[in-house]
């Protein structure tokens, strides 16, 4: 040790330590940015602490360069939070807090908050408005939003509602807008609602009533309820208080380009401040708004993952919505759950939290054994709606029309005739799974993966799900010269061509990732389906998302045994939470009878027999005795480490290492293996399973021997990573 006034640095690079530098005169500020020069680069990096003594040679010390914030730049909680997550997660500090901060903030932009403006609508504009033409549309959708919004449009919705500030400019010039700075006081009076609260049943009251006392404090809850209980009704009435105490909310939501409904209902609820995280904000909004939420002029922000390391002033409640959903892990780089990161928070902020969805994860539940979660059902669908009828329709050795069994179809008609919607449920976009020779059996694979290329004829390409590969559709087989390829298997885009001839008369809207590429598509499709110009809806699981549509009677389920067999532990789960979110779907009104179709080969498998005459309720208790029964999460702790590089010998070399060195833990390692998929995009993958029965002592052994793993001579020749609690195995 040397004796030396250094400060501890947080910096963006891949190794698992922090750095000690020098400064000159007054120290930086803890928690504050500072520059530093590293290898060639120079670097923006977070100060952890200033110390006395360093195990570095001062001579070998560089100096900060420059200081950037002079006070912290995250308030203590969230400071407190990144660097737990770091150390559970096994993952280099720098990179932790490079993930968990605006680009802009990386870059060593200043942390302060530029002018924002709003314009209002003058005399002048509100007379010129009655007379705009009709098909101005653009306009129109401007000038409602203004009236909406009492006459006054803030920059923020400009961007929400994909608007321009220099679009503004000839109303401006018009004389029909007013434009200065938005008036950022007074934001948090919960004014007159828009949309007023619906009256509460009594399974939502009790929910109410549960959570409300623990304001002020720790608490989490899992409302586990129904498809279209009226959760998102008991979010809206929590959050309510919160904002009549004068406090935030942060909410999660699984995507918000495919959930614009709860969204849309909750800007319609409240008159105050709100931000949407979204990925379609510039760098700049984005900024701006984790600033204003540090400092408190946003009363609630909702965003996805990524969200949660929103700063917040005045902290008041947290809400998970479809706590299940995969996307509240992140699957590269910092591999973080926003979910179990949302507790940990809840716990520093001292606020509740609540949990939501109508199929609760496996952790979850157990959590609800332990105590850490205090359970709260919706049983009912709120507003009279009745659960839908679910059947499987056993199709063995029935003719199947592009997938669609007789019996289906006949049964689409039947609800079409009664002017309601249909949907079916297909998790597989593109217009065939592959492409096969029909002379010599030649299969369109993906070079670089252990996978098939999808067949894609509205863009006439094959495409690799897996590494995004594209390849024009070759027009003869590479094999044999025979033009005689054919697709194999089903896809959406082949479904939807099925559907057209089925029923030429109705309109169908196809709804998957390559439908929905252009920003305002979904909102687009939603908008169309609420508003009924839509009779059959084809989705993927884009679909079976949280959307409430009123006139949907039937859902289709035309593949469901894909699902039902695989050897990831997690399947069953999956399956039946997917397949409950897609039947929730149908009846969503009290005057529509909803019916589920689920078509299998496999009806009598253990799965679709507990599912649909018990519920998910049932089966989650029998999912989670299983699991409790074979030691596997959440009852066991796992971690992933997984390598690729060019051959899979290396991989494997190093995994060999690291198996070695957690020999003497005590932890239990299985592997190494080959990945499930070894070859993707290029690359030969394996990965090393480590087990224990508890996680504290997993995080305990696995802390001291991970930052010498990137040491090791063969760490060098591989990618590698680290999972805990990996969703995926
Ligand atoms: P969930 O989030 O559980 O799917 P929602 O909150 O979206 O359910 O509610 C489903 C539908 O029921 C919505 O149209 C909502 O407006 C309506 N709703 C919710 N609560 C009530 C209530 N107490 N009385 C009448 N309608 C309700
Ligand atoms: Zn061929
Ligand atoms: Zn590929």
């Amino acid at each position: 040790m040397y004796q030396q006034r250094v400060a501890r640095l947080a910096i963006p690079t891949p190794l698992r330590k922090t750095f000690d530098y020098l400064y000159r005169g007054n120290p930086p500020c803890v928690g504050g940015r500072v520059e530093v020069p590293f290898g060639r680069q120079t670097l923006v990096a977070t100060v952890l602490e200033l110390s006395d003594t360093t195990s570095v040679n001062p001579n070998k010390l560089k100096f900060i360069k420059r200081f950037i914030d002079s006070e912290p730049l995250l308030p203590s909680k969230l400071f407190s939070l990144i660097k737990f997550a770091a150390q559970y997660y096994q993952h280099p500090i720098g990179e932790a807090f490079s993930t968990c901060l605006p680009t802009l903030l990386n870059k060593g932009t200043p942390a302060s908050i530029e002018p924002e403006w709003q314009w209002s609508l003058t005399e002048a504009g509100r007379e010129a408005i009655q007379n705009l033409r009709k098909n101005a549309v653009k306009q129109q959708h401007l000038f409602q939003l203004c009236l909406d919004n009492g006459g006054l449009i803030h920059e923020a919705q400009l961007s929400q509602h994909d608007f321009t500030p220099s679009y503004l400019k000839t109303f401006e010039a018009k004389g029909w807008l007013h434009k200065d700075r938005a008036d950022t006081q007074s934001i948090y009076e919960p004014q007159a609602e828009y949309q007023n609260p619906v009256t509460l049943t009594s399974e939502q009251n009790e929910c109410l009533a549960k959570v409300s006392p623990h304001f002020g404090s720790f608490k989490g809850f899992l409302i586990d309820g129904v498809t279209g209980s009226g959760k998102t009704e008991v979010y809206m009435q929590l959050m309510q208080q919160a904002l009549e105490r004068q406090e935030q909310v942060l909410m999660l939501v699984p995507e918000i380009g495919l959930t614009p409904q709860t969204v849309r209902r909750i800007e319609r609820r409240f008159n105050v401040p709100i931000a949407m995280l979204h990925s379609g904000l510039t760098d700049k909004q984005r900024l701006n708004i984790w600033l204003k939420a540090r400092a408190g002029q946003l009363a609630i922000v909702i965003g996805t993952r990524s969200a949660l390391f929103t700063p917040l002033a005045k902290p008041g409640l947290i809400i998970i919505d479809e706590e299940h959903d995969l996307s509240y892990k992140q699957q590269e780089g910092f591999r973080y759950s926003a979910r179990d990161l949302a507790l940990v928070r809840a716990q520093y902020e001292q606020v509740p939290i609540v949990l939501g969805s109508a199929t609760p994860s496996m952790e979850s539940l157990q959590n609800v054994q332990q105590e850490k979660l205090e359970l709260l059902r919706l049983t009912k669908r709120a507003g009279d709606a009745k659960p839908p009828h679910i059947k499987v329709l056993d199709v063995r050795q029935r003719h199947l029309n592009h997938g669609l069994s007789q019996p289906l179809i006949d049964n689409m008609k039947a609800h079409l005739a009664q002017g309601q919607q249909c949907m079916l449920f297909l998790n597989r976009r593109g217009f065939a799974p592959t492409l096969m020779c029909h002379e010599c059996g030649w299969i369109a694979d993906c070079q670089r993966c252990d996978r098939h290329m999808t067949y894609h004829q509205r863009f006439k390409r094959l495409h690799c799900h897996h590494c995004d590969k594209q390849v024009f559709l070759p027009k003869r087989c590479p094999e044999c010269q025979s033009p005689q390829l054919n697709p194999v298997g089903l896809g959406t885009e082949r479904l939807e061509d099925a559907l057209t001839q089925l029923f030429p008369d109705k309109t169908i809207a196809r709804i998957d990732r390559d439908s929905t590429r252009r920003k305002d598509a979904m909102q687009n499709f939603v908008k169309a389906i609420k508003n009924d110009e839509v009779d059959i809806l084809i989705g993927t699981q884009m679909l079976a998302k949280g959307h409430h549509f009123p006139k949907l009677s039937l859902v289709g389920v035309i593949d469901t045994d894909g699902c039902l067999f695989s050897a990831d532990f997690r399947a069953t789960e999956r399956t039946a939470q997917l397949l409950t979110q897609v039947a929730g779907r149908a009846g969503r009104s009290k005057d529509i009878k909803g019916e589920v179709v689920i078509q299998s080969h496999h009806p009598d498998h253990p799965l679709l027999v507990n599912l649909f005459t018990q519920d998910y309720q049932t089966l989650s208790q029998q999912i989670l005795s299983e699991r409790e029964e074979a030691q596997l999460p959440p009852f066991a702790a796992m971690a992933i480490f997984r390598a690729e590089a060019n051959t899979l010998e290396l991989p494997m070399t190093f995994l060999n290492d690291v198996k070695q060195q957690l020999s003497q833990t005590g932890l239990i390692v299985y592997g190494p293996f080959p990945a499930p998929m070894p070859k993707r995009a290029g690359k030969m993958r394996a990965q090393l399973l480590v087990q224990h029965s508890e996680r504290k002592m997993l995080q305990r052994l696995l802390s001291p021997i991970t930052p010498h793993l990137e040491q090791l001579q063969t760490a060098r020749k591989v990618r590698w990573s680290i999972d805990i609690d990996p969703q995926e195995v």
